[in-house]
């Protein structure tokens, strides 16, 4: 049995500023309710916090919990991300690339492009179709399927995060999120 992966990705963290970012998220989260510290091999582990249950939809996900016979609360601990990461949905069909300013798909695959990025977390796309240029970052995917950023927080076996939660998790954070999620 695979896990599902919900990743809050914040798309406009600088490198230099991921680390206290992340550190403000995590902070805002256990304000929230929506984690919880636990002491762990001499360190702090944050599982589900006493009001995790506001941050899902547990309507979509009561029979797919029972169905995998998963506890109702996530029992994982939340990740934080920190640095140069490709987020990325796990399975699913090959994602294309869609523009920023006229949503027409990239024609193809954006090798060059994704090449710079892994090599310097920076890159530039040109779009075939309106020849606006965007850094690759602002690009969307279709169906989310990835998130090229410097922070994001990894929520294993939760139920479906509830946009109004990761809407108030976006404001929190002052920046724009994308939700990468999938199965691995
Ligand atoms: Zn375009």
């Amino acid at each position: 049995m695979g896990i599902y992966r919900q990743t809050v990705v914040d798309l406009e963290a600088p490198p230099e500023e991921a680390a206290a970012r992340g550190e403000h998220g995590r902070r805002w989260l256990e304000a929230e309710g929506f984690i919880r510290p636990v002491p762990w091999r001499g360190d702090v582990a944050y599982l589900a916090g006493p009001q995790w249950r506001e941050a899902v939809d547990l309507v979509s996900w009561d029979w797919r919990a029972r169905l995998k016979g998963l506890e109702e609360e996530p029992c994982d601990a939340l990740r934080v991300v920190v640095g140069r990461t490709v987020f990325y949905a796990g399975q699913g069909d090959a994602p294309s690339a869609l523009c920023p300013h006229c949503r027409s798909a990239l024609p193809d695959w954006p090798r060059e492009a994704l090449d710079a990025w892994y090599a310097t977390g920076a890159a530039d796309l040109d779009c075939p179709a309106c020849a606006r240029r965007a850094r690759l970052a602002e690009w969307n995917w279709t169906d989310d399927y990835f998130a090229f950023a410097h922070l994001g927080f990894e929520f294993d076996d939760w139920p479906p995060l509830h946009p109004r939660f990761t809407e108030a998790f976006g404001r929190a954070l002052g920046h724009r999120i994308r939700l990468v999620q999938g199965k691995f």
